[in-house]
């Protein structure tokens, strides 16, 4: 079979190796004769699973053990929007409006307390970064998310802010050097650079939680499940297991920086064809855009059925937009290999010759 290559936003790609890994573990987890869809999850086994997953997913973002409790959760980054407010507000929250994931974010909070939209990007349809934020007023969080995975716009900095900071990370979390220290709780859904669907990543710093805020249910009480090691219900044992196999891999190559390296190439050769091309058009600003999620579109739409004729033909797959913003969207996440974007651009430069 030709390669088939996938820019899907999410669930996305995963690195070949950790389909092998994982399938073998379906079978046989490390040698133990059982699945891994069959063990418990307070067995050794797991355990060690989850305690080497809890160091790796820290490590990889240069935050320290000592200062950061990690969790790993279920109900998506969409149960982390209720869970922040749930847990951190009590009087007001700050909110920066980038976009569909932002907004499900605000208007979750607005169930628990005042929201100041500290920021804004709606007026210019989400296609850019509010730059150079500094929040003064008193809050009890400022809240942005780092990557509109809709838009293509990425944060190339961490807000300002003299209350804490709460970022939504789940479309660029492990794929770049940050400012993670900056940052006192950074939440993701798994399915683009962690692993599968079906778990959320939360980091929250220390003494960041204020308790007294409210009656918590206990699933949505993050102090519960940190005194519980994740644990205080069965976990989602593959997907954490599966997690653990990635974050392996990204470690293998060199972590968060060597994969950076590799993700900027990947943009640049996208983006270097976008602007080169008179008929395609980048939808993010130029000095926003993100290096996990390309959007475009062509300047007549009567183009789309042809490029779309030849990315079958080029088995390119999943690069349709967001229904909620239609033209193009290219996912170039940390399992993407470079010559998928070559084999894209390829695409690209011949639609050139048709039209
Ligand atoms: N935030 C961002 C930035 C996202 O891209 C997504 C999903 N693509 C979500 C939140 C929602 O995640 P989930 O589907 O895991 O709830």
């Amino acid at each position: 079979m030709s390669q088939i290559h996938n820019f899907c936003a999410g669930p996305c790609l995963l690195p070949e190796v950790v389909y092998q890994q994982a399938a073998q573990a379906l079978i046989d987890f490390d040698g133990s004769g059982m699945s891994i869809l069959s063990i418990s999850h307070r067995s050794s086994a797991f355990l060690a699973v989850l305690d080497e997953v809890s160091h790796l997913a820290l490590d990889l973002l240069g935050l320290d053990k000592g200062d950061y409790d990690v969790l790993f959760l279920q109900g998506g980054a969409s149960m982390e929007f209720l869970r922040i407010p749930y847990n951190m507000l009590s009087t007001k929250a700050g909110y920066i409006n980038t976009g569909v994931w932002a907004s499900k974010a605000i208007e979750q909070a607005h169930q628990f307390g005042q929201v100041k939209i500290t920021a804004s990007s709606e007026n210019n349809e989400f296609k850019s970064i509010p730059k150079g934020i500094v929040e003064t007023s008193s809050l009890d969080y400022l809240h942005f998310t780092s990557n509109n995975t809709i838009y293509g716009t990425q944060f190339d900095y961490v807000p300002q802010a003299n209350c804490p900071i709460v970022c939504d990370m789940s479309s660029d979390i492990y794929s770049r050097v940050f400012d993670y220290n900056k940052i006192d709780v950074i939440y993701a859904g798994a399915q683009k650079n962690i692993g599968p669907a079906g778990l959320s990543v939360v980091f929250i710093r220390k003494g960041v939680l204020n308790n007294k805020v409210r009656f918590i249910p206990n699933m949505l009480n993050y102090q519960e499940h940190i005194s519980k090691g994740s644990l205080y219900h069965t976990a989602n044992v593959f997907a954490i297991y599966t997690t653990l196999l990635n974050l392996r891999w990204l470690k293998s190559l060199g972590g968060v920086e060597a994969i950076e390296k590799v993700n900027i190439k990947k943009a640049a050769t996208l983006y270097e064809a976008i602007d080169s091309l008179d008929f395609v058009r980048g939808i993010a600003e130029s000095d926003s855009r993100s290096k996990m999620n390309v959007t475009f579109d062509f300047v007549h739409s009567s183009i789309d059925k042809l490029f779309d004729e030849m990315c079958v033909e080029a088995g390119i797959k999943n690069i349709r937009g967001h229904r909620t913003l239609g033209g193009y969207r290219a996912s170039l996440y940390n399992a993407l290999p470079l010559n998928s974007v070559t084999a894209l651009v390829e695409v690209l430069r011949e639609v050139k010759h048709k039209i």
